[in-house]
């Protein structure tokens, strides 16, 4: 019933899309011979191989990649390239909304890439691609939806002094703070620059995120930053629930205010939960989705990045995607790292449509969360028209397809 060709045409979003892990092959070959950035392999083949396979032994493995592609991007150039060059294959796909997150202290250089720097050079090829999409006559007649975008920025849940030249200097000026109070003060220092930079610079930066390895570092960790973006009227987002359990999750709603929830696979997951506080952990688990449910807080799905980093799903069929679906959770599918997961939004749709029980209504709400729960940069009223416009658009193709959306 739903043919790739249906999939490719049916306006899309992504929300949970890392521009660090989502470059073209053949641009960071080019990237890695102009900047002097040694590769493992100068080959698209080669690399495929030995670093950005189909699937991998564990987390580390599949970050191992982001090395490369962050040396890359130390370049504003660079920066503006890949931004670019994401929106354009987004916009290929049908992807009309893109939400690209990064985390600006990886990537400055102390040299000529700074905060501010790297946010404008991101936001300057995101900006380009924009404007070649809704100059397009079907664009400017209102026969197909603009394309938009938003940037989240990322804090680090851990870094430690190799991950940048930024943060070996960062850690050497806080000599006689313990590594996770120094964490802890880069993630306020991220918070505050997103702040300042969005309204003097005008840059949409739309939302807060915290990635990185979760096993560890809890939420509560970083709520001094989070409620700075939260009184700035930023929006937020939390990884959890990818290493840890509900209580992860529950942290990051209730201390970092999250508005969504990357991942979140071990949801129902009872053995995950160490809070010895918490007796009946069944009741624990279904109290907590019927709140996320609830309140709308959103799940951005990422289903083949799971099952590349966690070698505890056997089969994609036992994947909580399908527990979400019966909760009435609100769901948006998302591709995590185009690059690293050699994956696409038309790719991770397929999945979940081949893989799970979804009718047209099931995947007309997937879809439509991706825009209703978007970090939308402008104001609710915007927002609703935009969404408003794409909805026409979903049913317009769905027909075209003889889909029954009702
Ligand atoms: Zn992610």
């Amino acid at each position: 019933m739903f043919t790739t060709e249906l999939i490719q045409q049916l306006p899309k979003s992504d929300l949970h899309l890392h521009l660090d892990g989502s470059l073209r092959l053949d641009s960071l070959i080019e990237m890695a011979k102009s900047s002097k950035v040694d590769l493992p392999s100068y080959t698209e083949e080669g690399l495929r191989e030995e670093v950005f396979k189909e699937s991998y032994r564990d987390l580390g493995e599949y970050l191992h990649g982001f090395m490369y592609t962050c040396s890359v991007l130390r370049s504003l150039e660079n920066l503006e390239r890949v931004s670019y060059e994401l929106a354009k294959d987004n916009q290929q796909e049908g992807v009309f909304y893109i939400e690209v997150r990064f985390a600006p202290q990886l990537l400055i250089d102390l040299k000529g890439v700074t905060m501010e720097g790297s946010l404008t050079a991101v936001n300057r090829g995101l900006e380009r691609a924009t404007k070649e999409f809704n100059q397009q006559k079907s664009v400017v007649s209102g026969e197909m939806p603009p394309f938009n975008y938003g940037i989240i920025v990322c804090a680090m849940r851990m870094f430690s002094s190799a991950f940048s030249p930024y943060y070996t200097k960062f850690f050497s000026l806080h000599h006689y703070s313990d590594s996770i109070d120094v964490i802890k003060m880069g993630a306020v220092e991220l918070a505050r620059a997103a702040i300042k930079i969005r309204d003097e610079k005008g840059i949409p930066i739309v939302g807060f995120d915290l990635a990185g390895q979760e096993d560890g570092y809890p939420a509560e960790d970083f709520k001094k930053a989070y409620a700075l973006v939260h009184k700035n009227f930023m929006h937020k987002t939390v990884h959890a629930g990818e290493a840890y359990g509900a209580e992860s999750i529950f942290q990051a709603i209730t201390e970092l205010y999250a508005d969504r929830i990357g991942h979140c696979y071990y949801l129902f997951d009872t053995d995950k939960i160490t809070d010895t506080h918490i007796v009946d952990k069944e009741k624990y688990v279904s109290d907590l989705a019927s709140y996320i449910a609830e309140k709308r807080i959103t799940v951005e799905l990422c289903l083949t990045s799971n099952m590349q980093t966690n070698p505890a799903i056997k089969k994609i069929s036992d994947h909580s995607f399908k527990e979400m679906l019966k909760q009435n959770v609100s769901i948006t599918i998302c591709t995590d790292n185009r690059l690293v997961s050699n994956t696409t939004v038309t790719k991770e749709i397929e999945l979940a449509v081949n893989n799970f029980t979804i009718t047209p209504k099931i995947l007309r709400n997937l879809i439509v969360y991706g825009f209703k729960r978007s970090f939308y940069p402008g104001n609710y009223r915007d927002k609703r028209i935009y969404t408003r416009k794409i909805l026409n658009y979903y049913d317009k193709i769905a027909r075209k397809h003889q889909i029954d959306i009702e």
